[in-house]
């Protein structure tokens, strides 16, 4: 694993934890997290800025805050982001004021990235957070849920598809790879994960 970027002062003092969950789009990231926080709802989301315009039943604030190019470049300049990357076409930012202020009253916080932005946050906090991966039954699997989603155009489709096999190749950099072939299988594979990681001492080898 990376080292963190050195003099830099870690993100919290407290005891909460920061989950870092990536996986290609389709793969039901969305639905496992719903399902984490009913069974944790201690857990904070880490509510992200993004470019990309709201879907139907998006609301802004909640899941993400929608922002136009000028003011997340301008978010940018000033170093708002804990991360920040160009997904399918559109920028996406992790708000580090968010993320301190999550941690700062001891509450674990969710991150739900790309790989490039869990690259750049194993950089800067190493040791800081839990690195999960989600990977799909099959690739036939993770094509079919995208098509159902039914909110891609062909080309958004495609991008999506050929981005997911870049994703799916970073997988074993994770710290744990969970397989989403049900939703609430792997929902209680996070928290027990995230449970090990408060816990260091009962881990069995
Ligand atoms: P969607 O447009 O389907 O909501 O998300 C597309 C991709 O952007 C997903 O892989 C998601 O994990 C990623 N993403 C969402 N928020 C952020 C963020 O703040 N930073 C980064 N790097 N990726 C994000």
């Amino acid at each position: 694993m990376s080292e963190a970027t050195p003099n830099r002062p870690r993100l919290s003092a407290g005891p909460g934890r920061l989950l870092v969950i990536s996986g290609p789009s389709g793969v039901g990231k969305d639905t496992v997290l719903h399902d984490l926080f009913r069974l944790d709802p201690s857990l904070r989301y880490s509510v992200s800025y993004t470019t990309r315009s709201p879907r139907p039943g998006e609301i802004d604030g909640v899941s993400y805050s929608f922002v136009d190019d000028q003011t997340f470049a301008a978010m940018v300049e000033q170093g708002d982001f804990l991360e920040y990357a160009e997904v399918h076409g559109h920028q996406y930012g992790t708000s580090l004021q968010r993320v301190r202020e999550a941690l700062s009253r001891a509450e674990d916080v969710v991150l739900k990235i790309d790989v490039q932005g869990s690259k750049r946050v194993r950089r800067r906090v190493a040791g800081e957070a839990l690195f999960v991966f989600l990977l799909p039954p099959s690739k036939e699997e993770l094509r079919r849920r995208l098509i159902e989603r039914e909110s891609e155009t062909p080309e958004t489709l495609e991008l999506r598809l050929r981005n997911a096999l870049v994703e799916l190749a970073e997988a074993e950099k994770y710290d744990h790879i969970i397989v989403n072939a049900q939703v609430d299988t792997a929902a209680r594979r996070i928290l027990e994960i995230l449970e090990a990681s408060r816990h260091p001492e009962e881990v069995t080898p």
